[in-house]
């Protein structure tokens, strides 16, 4: 393995050996390309830089306990790009091409993947953009799809901890018949301005309630939100949320683990009845949630410094299966490099 230190990576970018490639000319995906530059050459009047036709996703390869490298769910990745692709009409990449194209970049790649004992990860980010040159607003006829691969350090340096959150009532990073449920980069650049807002207060990240009655939770920045109490897992249903992977997973956890799981609709009154609260995405799996401040009316809810039992309990059992510890009975996860 490379001589890094990778324990001290954050969660930034490092040059990789290779990353693979697969362009769309002419009505068809043409082969997989493997390339050592992290650069490329598209014309400055390339559609995704102008009108944001561009998707991407996100999940990691982890160095398990067992010495093998293993990726979780990468069909869900796959199809959740299709559905992207689908409302920002770009062409869908079959599902075996996306796998094919992880399981090859990692292999390639498999040098950078920490150790396992470091808490480090190799994050995997597919990224599809249109490319035809042209100033009209419409769909572009060529495109490029990337995945690249970048060592990321551990999300709890100290260990699984508790954050704080703020919520917002003037901000809303999508609308709720809009681009919310999709993994487009321009709900991120919607999400800045808030996210600095609450940065700037010490908040690990800034909350959403619905856009329309703003009545109720939607999510947390970059993640999906959950609620405990009375032996239930509770999380939002609504229609501007990015429907994410790892809260999917969660649910099912949380039912193997004996709980209820409700997916509905979170009045904001309800925040605090929940006995633990959290953020759930890949980055962190859980990042447990100690209080909630709303910035606008000075509402402040406590959930704890330290996480939750529920919380602790359903980390270890999610991170156990992604690092082939504990059983993989949903067959969840792929080794990639045995
Ligand atoms: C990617 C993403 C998530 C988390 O999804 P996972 O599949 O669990 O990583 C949550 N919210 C938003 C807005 C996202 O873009």
């Amino acid at each position: 393995m490379k001589g890094i230190d990778w324990e001290s990576l954050s969660f930034g970018y490092m040059k990789t050996d290779y990353n693979v490639r697969c362009y769309y000319h002419d009505g068809k995906w043409g082969e997989i390309e493997i390339c050592s530059e992290d650069t490329f050459n598209i014309s400055i009047a390339a559609s995704c830089l102008h009108y944001g036709q561009e998707a991407f996703e996100g999940l990691k390869a982890y160095r398990c306990p067992d010495g093998k490298v293993r990726v979780f769910r990468m069909d869900e990745n796959a199809k959740r790009l299709q559905s992207t692709c689908r409302y920002i009409v770009m062409p869908e990449l079959p599902t075996e091409r996306f796998e094919e194209m992880v399981k090859k970049v990692v292999r390639l790649n498999q040098e950078w993947v920490p150790t396992y004992e470091s808490g480090s990860t190799l994050y995997i980010r597919p990224l599809l953009i249109g490319i035809t040159p042209q100033v009209g607003v419409h769909a572009a006829r060529d495109y490029m799809f990337v995945i690249f691969v970048t060592p990321v350090g551990p999300y709890f340096k100290g260990g699984f901890q508790a954050n704080p959150y703020a919520i917002v009532h003037n901000y809303d990073r999508s609308a709720p018949l809009g681009t919310g449920s999709y993994k487009v980069g321009g709900n991120y650049a919607a999400s800045l301005y808030a996210h600095n807002l609450a940065a700037a207060k010490g908040y690990a990240s800034e909350f959403y309630l619905d856009a329309k009655e703003k009545k109720y939770m939607d999510e947390c920045g970059a993640a999906n939100f959950f609620g405990i109490k009375n032996n239930t897992y509770i999380t939002p249903k609504s229609s501007s949320i990015l429907p994410s992977i790892t809260n999917k997973s969660l649910m099912q956890v949380a039912e193997d683990l004996g709980m209820k799981v409700e997916r509905r609709q979170i009045p904001y009154d309800e925040l605090e009845t929940f006995e633990e609260a959290g953020a759930c995405g890949t980055a962190a799996v859980i990042s447990p949630i100690s209080y909630i401040d709303d910035l606008d009316t000075g509402a402040h809810i406590e959930y704890g410094k330290e996480p939750g039992p529920w919380s602790k309990k359903l980390y270890d059992t999610l991170r156990g299966i992604q690092y082939g510890i504990i059983e993989d009975k949903h067959g969840w996860t792929t080794v990639v490099v045995e």
